[in-house]
C-alpha cells in the first residue's frame, strides 16, 4: 500500500511553548489510523498543524506525493483534506448552508449533486434541512460536521476528537458512521480519547506529550501491557 499522507519531524505549538516533538505519522491509501492520547497530550496542535490552521515550526507534510507543508488551509483543503473540529458546525447558519460551505470551492451545479448524496446518505439532514444548525442535537450536529467535511469529496478526513460531549449511545452511532465510510474507502485520521475507537482503526499512535508513545496495529496495542497498563490503567490478566 502507498502512503497517502506523510508526517515527518513535525514540530510545533504556541509562542515559544512547544508541543510537538516529531511525531512521525503516515497514513497509507485507505486506512484508518487513530491517534490516541489523554488530555492534552497535543492531539489538536497535531492535526491543526496537519490541516494548517497552526503553521508547523519544521518537518514535512506530504499527501498523495505532494508537499503540503507550507500550503495555506484552501490549498490543502483543495488537495483532498478535509477536517472536523471538535465543533465542526456554525450554529447560526441552516443545515443546508452549513453543508454548502463544505464544498465552497465546487461550481454550483456540482454542490446541489453532492447535497443531494448527503441527504441521501443523512436523511436525518434532509429532514431538517431548513433548521439552524444550533436546533440540532449533539449527535446530529456531529453527523453535520461529518456530512460537511464530506461534501468536499476529500482523500483524508481528520477528524478531532468526534466523542466529545456524546453520549455512549451517540458514540457507538457515530463510529458506525465512520465505518461505514471507511468500508467505502475513505481514508481517515481520528484523534480520540474515547478506545472504543480502536474497533474501526487499522494503526494506532499513542500521543504522549507531543510524542509517539506508542505505534502499531490495533491488536498489537492490546497484547502491549506495558502500554495497556500506561495509558489505560488496565491489564489483559486483570
Ligand atoms: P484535549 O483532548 O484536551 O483537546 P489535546 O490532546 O487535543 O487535548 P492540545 O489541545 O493539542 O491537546 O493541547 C496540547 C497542549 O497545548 C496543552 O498543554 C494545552 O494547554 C496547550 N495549548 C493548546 N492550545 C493552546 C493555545 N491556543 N495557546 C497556548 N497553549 C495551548
Amino acid at each position: 500500500m502507498t502512503n497517502l499522507l506523510e508526517l515527518r519531524g513535525i514540530t510545533s505549538g504556541y509562542d515559544k511553548m512547544q508541543i510537538l516533538w516529531e511525531p512521525d505519522i503516515h497514513v497509507a491509501d485507505g486506512e484508518c489510523v487513530l491517534i490516541l492520547g489523554s488530555n492534552g497530550a497535543g492531539k489538536t496542535t497535531l492535526l491543526k498543524s496537519l490541516v494548517g490552521l497552526l503553521p508547523a515550526w519544521t518537518g514535512t507534510i506530504v499527501l498523495d506525493g505532494q508537499a503540503i507543508h507550507t500550503h495555506s488551509v484552501d490549498q490543502r483543503i483543495r488537495a483532498g483534506i478535509s477536517y472536523v473540529s471538535e465543533l465542526g458546525i456554525i450554529p447560526t447558519l441552516s443545515i443546508e448552508d452549513n453543508l454548502k460551505l463544505g464544498a465552497f470551492y465546487v461550481p454550483a451545479q456540482e454542490r446541489a449533486q453532492r447535497l443531494r448524496e448527503m441527504y441521501d446518505q443523512f436523511p436525518i439532514l434532509a429532514e431538517k434541512r431548513r433548521g439552524l444548525g444550533s436546533s440540532l442535537s449533539g449527535g446530529h450536529r456531529k453527523v453535520l460536521s461529518t456530512a460537511k467535511a464530506l461534501m468536499s469529496r476529500p482523500r483524508l478526513l481528520v477528524m478531532d476528537e468526534p466523542s466529545a460531549g456524546l453520549s455512549p449511545l451517540l458514540v457507538a452511532e457515530i463510529i458506525s458512521i465512520l465505518q461505514e465510510l471507511h468500508t467505502e474507502g475513505l481514508s481517515m485520521i481520528i484523534a480520540e480519547q474515547n478506545v472504543k475507537f480502536l474497533d474501526i482503526a487499522d494503526r494506532v499512535y499513542v500521543l504522549d506529550s507531543g510524542r509517539i508513545g506508542f505505534s502499531g496495529t490495533v491488536q498489537e496495542l492490546k497484547d502491549d501491557d506495558a502500554i495497556q497498563r500506561a495509558y489505560f490503567g488496565v491489564t489483559r490478566h486483570g
